[in-house]
C-alpha cells in the first residue's frame, strides 16, 4: 500500500497554460498547492472534446466551438513532464455518448494514458452542467433528466472504456434534486460499476457550485461502498489554487462510509493509498 493522497481530477486549461506551449511552470504551481494541502500526487486530465482528433465524439455546437487543438503538442508536454519524474499521472476526461463507443476507443488508443475518466455532461444532447441549457432541462423534465443520467452512467460503465465515473450525481449542480428517491438508481449503478471494475469519484468541485456539496451524495457513496466500488478523490480544479480543495471534508466523508483508501492510476493500473 502507498501512503499518498492523490488529486485525481485536475485540468490545466487556464492561466499560463496554452495548447501551443504548455509551460511546466504552470504544472509546478499545481504541485506546490498540492504539497501545502497534503496532496502528493496529481492526476491531470484534458477534456477530450478539446482535441480535433476527437471531433464529433461529443456532438453539438457547444463541443464543436471548443474543439480547437491538436493532440500532438499536448502529448509532447506529457512526455516532457514524464522525463522530469514528477508525481503526476496523465489521463483524459471523456464524455460518454451512446453510439460513440468505437470512436472513443479509437481516440483513447492514440496514447497510453495513465487513466480515463468517464463523464456524463450531456443527456441526449442537453447540457447537465451548462447554465444556458436550463430551458432545455426544464423542457426535458427534471425526472427524466435524472433517470437518463443514471442510465447513461451505467452504459458508460458497461462500455468498459473508463476507469472512473466522475462527479457521479452532476445533475444536482444547480441545487435541483430528483423528484423521486434515487436509492434504486444508486444501488443499480454502484453494482454496475463494481461489475465493470470501475471506481467512483468523490469530487469536491460540488462544494464550489450552487449545490455546495460533494459529488456524490452520501447515500450514493454508501451504495458504492456496499457494492465494493473503489473510490478516487478529485478536486476538478481548473486552476492551481483549487488543488486538493475540500479534501479534508472529502476524506471525512469517505471514512464515515467505511472507505480507508482511495485509488490513483499509473498505466491504467489501480493503486490504493490510505486516506
Ligand atoms: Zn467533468
Ligand atoms: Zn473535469
Amino acid at each position: 500500500m502507498v501512503f499518498v493522497i492523490a488529486d485525481q481530477h485536475l485540468h490545466l486549461e487556464r492561466g499560463l497554460y496554452s495548447p501551443e506551449t504548455y509551460p511546466v511552470s504552470w504544472l509546478e504551481r499545481y504541485l506546490e498547492t498540492g504539497r501545502a494541502r497534503g496532496v502528493g500526487r496529481l492526476g491531470v486530465v484534458e477534456h477530450g472534446y478539446r482535441f480535433l482528433e476527437a471531433k464529433g465524439l461529443l456532438p453539438g455546437a457547444w463541443a464543436e466551438g471548443r474543439c480547437r487543438y491538436h493532440l500532438e503538442p499536448y502529448l509532447s508536454f506529457v512526455e516532457r513532464v514524464k522525463t522530469l519524474g514528477l508525481p503526476v499521472s496523465f489521463g483524459i476526461e471523456m464524455d460518454y455518448v451512446p453510439g460513440a463507443e468505437a470512436g472513443i476507443e479509437r481516440f483513447l488508443a492514440r496514447y497510453p494514458w495513465d487513466f480515463v475518466l468517464g463523464s456524463v455532461h450531456f443527456v441526449d444532447g442537453v447540457g447537465v452542467d451548462l447554465e444556458t441549457d436550463e430551458p432545455r432541462r426544464l423542457e426535458m423534465g427534471t425526472g427524466k433528466l435524472w433517470q437518463r443520467y443514471f442510465s447513461l452512467s451505467r452504459d458508460a460503465a458497461t462500455s468498459g472504456l473508463f476507469d472512473v465515473l466522475t462527479h457521479p450525481d452532476l445533475p444536482k449542480i444547480f441545487g435541483v434534486r430528483a423528484p423521486f428517491p434515487l436509492d434504486e438508481e444508486f444501488r443499480r449503478t454502484a453494482e454496475t460499476l463494481a461489475e465493470a471494475g470501475m471506481a467512483i469519484e468523490c469530487n469536491t468541485a460540488g462544494l464550489r457550485k450552487k449545490v455546495a456539496e460533494i459529488y456524490p451524495v452520501p447515500a450514493y457513496l454508501a451504495a458504492a461502498r456496499k457494492a465494493g466500488v473503489p473510490v478516487s478523490l478529485g478536486s476538478d480544479a481548473h486552476e492551481p489554487e483549487n488543488v486538493g480543495y475540500g479534501f479534508g471534508e472529502g476524506i471525512d466523508l469517505l471514512r464515515s462510509y467505511g472507505y480507508g483508501e482511495a485509488v490513483h492510476f499509473i498505466g491504467r493500473r489501480r493503486i490504493a493509498s490510505s486516506i
